[in-house]
């Protein structure tokens, strides 16, 4: 009997997880092969590093075509253009520019969100951003020469589904106006701490703008003391500021509010990925997410996964919970070709550490009360610039693949 196969769409936090912890536990009982739109994949966490300048990008970059076979998995430069999961297909584009597809047996779609900068008016000419390698290294030549003036630093709206609901419980899915904020976070004290070392902070304003209100899947708590550190530093916040174009000296709103900025330092709109938008339709909710259950599997096609900033269900869209979805989403598809491990259970939390290099600490988040629970920790701390360091070089080498995670540590 032909082994089942398994495709892995997208290299980041939730296909590479996805296919290594597959693969760790049924071995040679599947085919797992991973399509990725470029051999190399990054880790993302560390790209505001890049940009102040104390990380070279080259030392995030992954080889894909070395990794994956590495550990039996197979690895396919493309890129995906549609999914038929009426007919079990994927459609991709060669290197070489040919359009081929392949069936697959199972499927976990790790392709992300889409950072929609064309929304943007005038973000081709004066955006910049940290979210791609390109973006964080074009960042770090303006900020290492910035010399004075105004920055604003922000979040896209997140044009987030609604419909279909996913199948878990509601409370896990909060409605969300920013996909991620925790970027805006970590540049803001970043760029302080640049700053500050190069003796330019007295002569920068840096405003911070949020799609809606800052932080809001943080407690009340921790977004109080982040005003109480904003007021300290100087910081001006502005919220419900719904970005609508970037100029040369100005960051200006959909309701016609302006924020002075010589230079605009965005994470751009998140929305569902082009490719989902045009596959099976009933594969997607009204935004482009997949909507499944609590174990990943879409709600419609059973043999289908979703895994990180593609699925619904995570809110925000976080490392952290694409790891988590994907570890659910590898140990039920391994119990269903045959391997009874413990399925892991998918809780959300927010787990991450906003980083400050040049002022050696990082603030340690996790939080759970946007979800109902009453866990809210923020810790600014020299061990925490530390533990983000040791995660950068853990994930590094291991390729992504985080097998000790759970018995060493947790993020
Ligand atoms: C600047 C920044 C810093 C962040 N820092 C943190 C942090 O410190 N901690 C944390 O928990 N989270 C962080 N996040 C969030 C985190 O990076 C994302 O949630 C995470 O990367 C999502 O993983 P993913 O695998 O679901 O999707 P993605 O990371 O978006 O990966 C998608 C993959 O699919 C591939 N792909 C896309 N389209 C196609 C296509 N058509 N065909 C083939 N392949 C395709 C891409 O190349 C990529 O490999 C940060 C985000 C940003 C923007």
């Amino acid at each position: 009997m032909a082994r089942p196969k398994v495709l892995v769409l997208g290299a980041r936090f939730g296909g590479l997880t996805a296919a290594y912890t597959l693969k760790r536990i049924v071995g040679s009982a599947a085919d797992i092969e991973v399509i990725n739109k470029s051999r190399y994949t990054y880790f993302r966490p560390a790209l505001p590093h890049v940009s102040v300048g104390v990380m070279d990008v080259e030392k995030l970059k992954i080889d894909l075509a070395e990794a994956l076979p590495a550990k039996g998995i197979k690895f396919q430069e493309g890129t995906v253009t549609r999914i038929e999961a009426e007919s079990n297909k994927v459609y991709y584009r060669l290197p070489n520019g040919n359009e081929v597809s392949e069936e697959y047996d199972y499927l976990i779609i790790a392709l992300g969100a889409h950072l929609a900068t064309e929304l943007v008016k005038g973000w081709d000419k004066y955006g910049y951003s940290v979210c791609e390698p390109e973006f964080a290294t074009k960042l770090s030549e303006r900020l290492l020469s910035f010399k004075k003036g105004n920055i604003a630093i922000g979040a896209g709206f997140f044009f987030q589904g609604s419909n279909p609901k996913p199948k878990v419980p509601e409370n896990y899915v909060p409605k969300a106006d920013a996909a991620c904020e925790g970027p805006v976070f970590e540049m803001s004290l970043m760029i302080h701490g640049l700053f500050t070392k190069k003796g330019i902070w007295k002569d920068t304003k840096v405003t911070v703008f949020s799609p809606g209100e800052y932080l809001s899947d943080l407690s009340r708590q921790s977004r109080e003391a982040v005003r109480q550190i904003y007021q300290s530093l100087g910081i001006e916040l502005v919220e419900n500021f719904k970005i609508k174009e970037i100029t040369d000296k100005e960051v200006i709103a959909e309701d016609g509010r302006k924020i002075p900025a010589d230079l605009t330092i965005l994470i751009p709109p998140y929305a569902g990925h082009p490719v989902l938008k045009v596959s099976t339709p009933d594969l997607v909710d009204d935004g482009g997410f997949v909507p499944t259950d609590i174990n990943m599997v879409s709600i419609k096609y059973d043999n289908v996964y979703a895994v990180g900033d593609s699925s619904a269900i995570t809110v925000p869209k976080l490392g952290y919970l694409a790891v988590k979805t994907a570890r659910t989403a590898a140990t039920h598809l391994a119990n269903r070709l045959g391997f009874p491990v413990e399925v892991e259970k998918y809780y959300p939390t927010i787990i991450c550490v906003a980083d400050n290099p040049y002022e050696g600490f990082g603030v340690a988040v996790k939080d759970d009360t946007w979800y109902g629970g009453n866990v809210s920790e923020a810790v600014p701390s020299p061990l925490n610039h530390l533990k983000k360091e040791l995660f950068t070089k853990y994930f590094m080498w291991t390729k992504g693949d985080m097998a000790l995670e759970n018995y060493m540590a947790s993020w």
